[in-house]
C-alpha cells in the first residue's frame, strides 16, 4: 500500500493562503489526492468500456475514453484560490451567511455525482472573508471522490482553521444519483448534512438565527 504524499493537488491549490495545512485536517482529505494520470485513465476508460460490452470502434465510442478521461479530471481537479480576508474593523459581530450556493462532487462508493446546494455562515471575529470565497471553499472540497458527510465536515473544519471566526455553521443538502437512478431510485430524494462549530453550534440564539436564515432544513 503506497502513502498518500502531503504535497497533493489540493495543496497545491491552496498556494497563498496564509497558514500551511494543518496535518491533522490533511489527513482528513481523501486517499484519491495523488496527481492524475490522465494516460492511465484514458487506458483504464477503455478497459471498463470493453468490459461492459461496448464496442469501441462504433463512431459515437471513439473519442469517449479520453471524454472520460477529462471530464473525471476535470471533476476532480480544484481550481487555485487565494483565501482573501480583511481586518473586520467596523466590529461587524452578526452572522455572514451565503445561501444557496450550488455544488457538485462524485460520491465515492460508485463515483457517481451527487449534486445539490449549501449554506454557509460564520460569525466573525478579526477577519472576515470575501463572500465569493465561501463558493470556492465548497469547490475546493467537492471536486474529490467524496461523502456528503465528510465534505460539509471539511467545509466547516477548514473555515474555523482558516478564519477563526466565533462560529461557524455549514448544511449541504443533495441529491445523490446512486440513491436516484439505481438502488432504491428515488428521484428528488435530498441529504441534508450540517456541521456546526463554536457558537453557532454552542449558542442558542446564534444558531436558532442561523438555522432560519438558512430555511430551517437542518435535520
Ligand atoms: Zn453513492
Amino acid at each position: 500500500m503506497t502513502t498518500t504524499p502531503l504535497t497533493t493537488p489540493l495543496e497545491t491549490a491552496l498556494n497563498g493562503t496564509h497558514r500551511p495545512i494543518p496535518r491533522d485536517h490533511a489527513t482528513l482529505w481523501s486517499g484519491a489526492r495523488r496527481p492524475i494520470d490522465h494516460q492511465a485513465v484514458e487506458r483504464a476508460a477503455c478497459g471498463l468500456l470493453v468490459a461492459l460490452g461496448a464496442d469501441l470502434d462504433h463512431e459515437g465510442l471513439q473519442a469517449t475514453p479520453r471524454r472520460m478521461a477529462d471530464a473525471y479530471t476535470e471533476l476532480l481537479t480544484p481550481e487555485p484560490f487565494n483565501l482573501t480576508t480583511f481586518p473586520n474593523d467596523e466590529g461587524y459581530d452578526e452572522l455572514v451567511v451565503v445561501r444557496d450556493i450550488p455544488f457538485q462532487s462524485l460520491c465515492m462508493h460508485h463515483v457517481l455525482p451527487f449534486h445539490g446546494i449549501a449554506h454557509i455562515g460564520y460569525l466573525p471575529a478579526d477577519r472576515i472573508l470575501g463572500l465569493s470565497k465561501l463558493a470556492r471553499v465548497v469547490e475546493l472540497f467537492a471536486r474529490d471522490l467524496q461523502l456528503q458527510e465528510r465534505l460539509t465536515m471539511q467545509i466547516a473544519s477548514w473555515l474555523q482553521d482558516r478564519l477563526e471566526p466565533k462560529g461557524v455553521g455549514v448544511v449541504l443538502e443533495a441529491e445523490h444519483l446512486c440513491m436516484s437512478f439505481r438502488g432504491v431510485q428515488k428521484p428528488g430524494a435530498k441529504t441534508v448534512t450540517s456541521a456546526l462549530h463554536g457558537l453557532v453550534r454552542d449558542d442558542a440564539r446564534t444558531r436558532e438565527e442561523f438555522l432560519s436564515l438558512t430555511g430551517g432544513r437542518m435535520p
